[in-house]
């Protein structure tokens, strides 16, 4: 009798143990799976897509997503992504290639599961370059080119998952007029900063869009994060271009080694002023913690900085 009640019991608790894990597998699938490729992406999905996907980032806040390696839980989701949003423009493509390599063992098709969000930007080369795959990555760092980023974004979850069409299109349209608004702040900021003061010294040279966009020239220890960082010949090369146009402030982005900027701030008697945010978000909670976040804290302490 015992025994009979203890199967009968293990029996029953089976198949409560799959009713339960069904119902979730069911919950979790009717929303879109997305998978982006780091946290500036995962923010701006978010601002657009609310609750409505699940959504896994791949490199984590505060690392470079130039080149990474993804873990076994970065191939499962995208292997079962119904998209993936990437950069493009030689940021996970370059260097390791590790977005190449994830998105074929994923066996994702270009433009129907997985879509580069910089689509339609004005693209920089790196210097001296102009061929494919010699482009700048960063071009989010202009808020014009956020904006169609969001806009992106928007379309290809409308065209994914259209019963949330009106709750995304809403969300897209006042994401962009914030975006916009921070624009037009920053262009008038940077017109009031002597032209002898307007030079932004990094230690990668993420600043070619933003430099463009807004009229401030800028500077770097190397140019890509894919090349050697912080060799002595790249800090020698900079102070001797320091000399020439001499800023009140340096910065240094949150996701790159400190050592070699502050090897240039002691050899130039120029300060370090702030730790600014270009391939990363800041973690929750700190300053920097969204995209616009980061933009407006980029724009605030460049300014100040600067005109000092
Ligand atoms: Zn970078």
């Amino acid at each position: 009798m015992k025994k009979w009640l203890a199967l009968l019991t293990c029996a029953l608790l089976a198949v409560g143990l799959v009713a339960c894990s069904s119902k979730a597998k069911q919950a979790s699938s009717e929303k879109l799976k997305v998978v982006v490729t780091n946290s500036i992406l995962a923010d701006m999905t978010k601002r657009i897509a609310g609750n409505k996907i699940d959504l896994h980032s791949i490199v984590p806040i505060g690392q470079d997503p130039h080149e990474y390696e993804p873990l076994p839980e970065d191939i499962q989701k995208t292997t079962d992504a119904d998209v993936v949003f990437y950069n493009g423009i030689n940021l996970e493509t370059g260097g390791n290639a590790w977005f190449t390599k994830l998105i074929k063992n994923a066996q994702k098709v270009k433009n129907k599961d997985y879509f580069a969000v910089s689509d339609g930007v004005d693209v920089i080369y790196l210097e001296g370059q102009n061929k494919k795959g010699k482009e700048d990555p960063h071009a989010w760092l202009n808020l014009e080119n956020g904006i169609i980023y969001a806009k992106n974004i928007a379309k290809i979850l409308i065209a994914k998952d259209p019963k949330n069409k009106a709750f995304y299109a809403k969300n897209r349209d006042a994401y962009v007029a914030k975006l916009e608004k921070l624009d037009q702040e920053a262009k008038t900021k940077f017109k009031a900063i002597p032209a002898d003061k307007k030079l932004i010294v990094t230690s990668e040279g993420c600043f070619k869009y933003f430099s463009k966009a807004y009229g401030v020239p800028s500077a770097y220890i190397w140019e890509i994060n894919t090349e050697e960082e912080g060799t002595p010949d790249q800090i020698t090369r900079l102070v001797q271009q320091l000399k020439t146009t001499k800023p009140s402030a340096l910065f240094v982005e949150s996701s790159v080694n400190k050592r070699p900027m502050k090897s240039v701030a002691k050899e130039t008697g120029i300060p370090i002023y702030a730790e600014i945010f270009t391939d990363s978000i800041a973690k929750k909670g700190k300053p920097g913690d969204s995209y616009y976040a980061m933009m407006k804290w980029n724009l605030d302490k460049i300014a100040e900085g600067l005109s000092k």
